[in-house]
C-alpha cells in the first residue's frame, strides 16, 4: 500500500471518528442488553450461539410489533416479524430457552399494564395473550377466553407467573373455557374467577368428579339456543349461545357466541376440529351477525368454518403452542397459507398484542 493511500485511509478514519460511528448501533429493546449479552465469539458453544440468536431475533421482533401494531392493510414488517417468531419457536427446545421465556413474560406484562389502564368507550379492545387466550373489553364488560398460565410439563420456567395471571383475571368479568386440555383449561385460573364471584363457563366433562365441577356454569350445548348470563354481580347480562363443538371425535369443545350489551358478538373456537359439527357451523350466520371470530388456526376446513360465521374480522389463535412438537406447533406462515384469499378480513397477532376493533359497517 502506498503512503498516499495509507494517509488517505488514516484521514478518512479520523474524520469518521470525529463525525461519529460509521455504522449506527442497532437499537436494542428490552430483551437484548449489549452490556449483558454482547459477545462476539461462539466457537464451540452451539447452544449459547442459538440462545444469543434467539434473543437478538425476539428483541427485534418485539420492537417491530411496537412500531407496527395490528392494522389493516397489514404492513410487510409485521409479517416479517411474525415469521421471525416462527423461526425461533420452531426449534424443538425453544420453550427451554431463557430468551423465549422472557419474551412471553415481558409481552404479557405489557398487556397487563394496558389491561389495567385501558378504558373503552367505542368498539372493543381485543388482547391476544398466549396460545388461544383472548381478553376482550367493551364499554361495559371484560371477557376472558381460555386464560391459562401456559405451564408445560417437564419445562421449568416456561409460562406465566401466578401473580401475573391473577392480576389479569382480576380485571376480567367472566371466563369461557373451551375444553379440558391444559393449554386451554387451568383449574387454578378458574378458581380465581369463582372466588371473586365471577362465572366460569365450560363443557360438562371438564373436572367432572372434582369439587370445582359444581361451581362451573354449564350452559346447554344446543345450537342457536340463547342463554342470558349475568356478570358483574348481576349488573350486566351477556347473551351466550354455546355451540356443541368437538375436538376430534369425542372431546367436548364449547364454541360460545358471546354478545355484549353493546351488541358486539365474539366467538372463540377452542380446539374445534370435527367434520360432523358443520351441520350447525354452516348455519350460524343465519342466526347471528358475528363481529370477531377467533378460530384455532389449524381447525378443520377453516375456510368453511369462516363461511359458517361470516365474521367482520378473523383473529386466528393457537399459533406457536409450545407444548406441541414442532410439526403441530403451528407457525404463523402456515396460518397465512391456510387463510389465503379469505373472504373475511384477517388480523394475525403475536403474543401480547392488542387491537381496537370498531365495527366497519353501520348496517347492523
Ligand atoms: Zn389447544
Amino acid at each position: 500500500m502506498s503512503d498516499t493511500i495509507r494517509r488517505g485511509i488514516k484521514a478518512f478514519l479520523l474524520l469518521s471518528t470525529l463525525g461519529g460511528s460509521l455504522v449506527a448501533a442497532e437499537p436494542s429493546g428490552r430483551l437484548y442488553d449489549p452490556k449483558v449479552h454482547d459477545r462476539f465469539d461462539w466457537w464451540g458453544d452451539v447452544d449459547g450461539f442459538l440462545e444469543a440468536q434467539a434473543r437478538r431475533t425476539l428483541d427485534l421482533a418485539d420492537q417491530a410489533f411496537v412500531k407496527y401494531p395490528p392494522q389493516l392493510p397489514e404492513p410487510m414488517e409485521r409479517k416479517m416479524a411474525l415469521y421471525m417468531l416462527d423461526g425461533v419457536m420452531h426449534e424443538q427446545d425453544a420453550p427451554k430457552r431463557a430468551s423465549v421465556q422472557e419474551f412471553l413474560r415481558y409481552r404479557i406484562e405489557r398487556s397487563l399494564r394496558e389491561i389495567e389502564t385501558t378504558r373503552v368507550s367505542k368498539g372493543a379492545m381485543i388482547w391476544k395473550l398466549y396460545n388461544e387466550t383472548f381478553v376482550i373489553r367493551t364499554a361495559s364488560v371484560t371477557l376472558a377466553f381460555d386464560l391459562v398460565r401456559g405451564r408445560l410439563r417437564g419445562v421449568e420456567g416456561f409460562g406465566l407467573p401466578d401473580d401475573l395471571v391473577a392480576k389479569i383475571a382480576g380485571h376480567c368479568d367472566v371466563l369461557f373455557i373451551s375444553h379440558r386440555h391444559r393449554d386451554h383449561a387451568d383449574e387454578s385460573v378458574a378458581r380465581l374467577f369463582l372466588d371473586q364471584g365471577k362465572p366460569v363457563v365450560a363443557p360438562p366433562e371438564i373436572w367432572r368428579g372434582k369439587p370445582i365441577h359444581t361451581e362451573i356454569t354449564h350452559l346447554d350445548r344446543i345450537p342457536h339456543k340463547q342463554h342470558l348470563l349475568k356478570v358483574k354481580g348481576g349488573a350486566v347480562s351477556l347473551k351466550v349461545t354455546v355451540y356443541p363443538g368437538h375436538q376430534g371425535s369425542d372431546i367436548e369443545n364449547n364454541v360460545p357466541v358471546v354478545i355484549t350489551p353493546e351488541g358486539f358478538s365474539f366467538v372463540q373456537t377452542g380446539d374445534q376440529s370435527n367434520e360432523n359439527d358443520f351441520v350447525w357451523i354452516d348455519e350460524i350466520h343465519k342466526h347471528y351477525a358475528i363481529d370477531v371470530l377467533m378460530p384455532n388456526c389449524w381447525s378443520t376446513d377453516i375456510h368453511r368454518l369462516a363461511d359458517g360465521f361470516r365474521p367482520q374480522l378473523i383473529i386466528p389463535g393457537h399459533e406457536n403452542e409450545m407444548g406441541h412438537t414442532i410439526d403441530h406447533r403451528e407457525p404463523f406462515w402456515l396460518t397465512y397459507n391456510r387463510l389465503f384469499e379469505s373472504l373475511y378480513p384477517l388480523m394475525v397477532m403475536a403474543w401480547g398484542e392488542r387491537y381496537h376493533y370498531l365495527r366497519p359497517t353501520l348496517s347492523r
